[in-house]
């Protein structure tokens, strides 16, 4: 059975970077989590893509990238970070024709007039937040356009996700592969990489599908022959959450006493639901009690 796992690449003895990684488990999760339609599940397995190559440099980090383009689907936010991987959707129920070109309408789902915002939590006072204008809000280009703008770091973005019949008797759909492609360029990176990884582009272009036939390693060497590939590390990913009551609880104070109030009048207690794994949390009028009073506190 495969996993859900990223390589980290160089490419002519560090000239270059490159992230590859298969995300297939973590987006069919996010799918059943989601019942994301087709489109929808196609968002949210690009977003973990994305996200996941996007952190994997960077150690530590809880990265948490939003794209808010006003489209139907409404806003996509995905968190990666250590422990955790997961990704919601406003309305994941939204489903668009396929384009002209047969692929999953993602564009139209997320919307391009918005931006694409990125905080990044390195466990210091203040989070780093960087943002830049949506391209098209099929998200790898977005990402792309995200790191060349606002960390002025020139990257190059592939993501993708399939879709089809599960092969189950009942024919139902899952994500058949998910996966993604980021490769940056690093200090002193020469001109003549540049244009071969520039050249290379149709080769990552169908990227679901390269990961649906082939291993990591055999479409690193595919993908990147020539050029002196080498895997630095492996990282194995996993759809994980990490809410729990403490974290609903400081959203409850931070909805602020009004709020929290008006829940203990009018329905004697609240029932809130993770938006990331569906997890439902209650509290009592007496629990919110407490929380009112620390509310006031603060
Ligand atoms: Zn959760």
């Amino acid at each position: 059975m495969r996993t859900d796992r990223l390589l980290h690449i160089t490419l002519m003895a560090g000239a270059a970077r490159a992230l590859l990684c298969d995300v297939t488990r973590a987006a069919e999760t996010a799918r059943r989590i989601h019942r994301a339609s087709r489109v929808c599940a196609a968002a949210l397995g690009r977003g973990i893509s994305g996200a996941a190559v996007l952190n994997a440099p960077r150690k530590g980090e809880r990265l948490t990238l939003t794209f808010n383009g006003g489209g139907p689907a409404g806003a996509l936010t995905i968190v990666s970070g250590p422990g955790v991987l997961k990704a919601s959707i406003g309305d994941p129920s939204v489903e668009l024709p396929l384009k002209p070109n047969g692929k999953l309408d993602v564009g139209g789902a997320i919307g391009r007039e918005g931006r694409v915002i990125a905080v990044r939590d390195m466990g210091m006072k203040q989070p780093y937040i960087g943002q830049s204008a949506l391209v098209s809000g099929e998200i790898a280009e977005d990402l792309a356009m995200y790191c060349t703008a606002s960390e002025q770091q020139p990257t190059l973005c592939a993501l993708g996700v399939r879709i089809g019949a599960d092969g189950s008797a009942s024919g139902a759909e899952s994500v058949l592969a998910a996966g993604g492609l980021m490769i940056q360029p690093l200090p002193g990176c020469p001109e003549e990489l540049l244009s071969a990884l520039e050249l290379r582009r149709e080769l990552f272009a169908d990227i679901s599908a390269a990961i649906e036939s082939e291993s990591l390693e055999s479409l690193a060497r595919e993908f990147f022959g020539g050029l002196d590939p080498e895997i630095l590390q492996e990282d194995s990913l996993e759809y994980r959450c990490d809410c729990g009551r403490d974290r609903m609880e400081r959203a409850l104070v931070a909805m602020g006493r009004g709020e929290i109030a008006s829940m203990i009048e009018d329905q004697g207690g609240a029932e809130l639901t993770c938006h990331f794994c569906g997890s439902a949390y209650s509290f009592t009028a007496d629990q919110l009690g407490k929380l009112l009073a620390l509310s006031k506190k603060s």
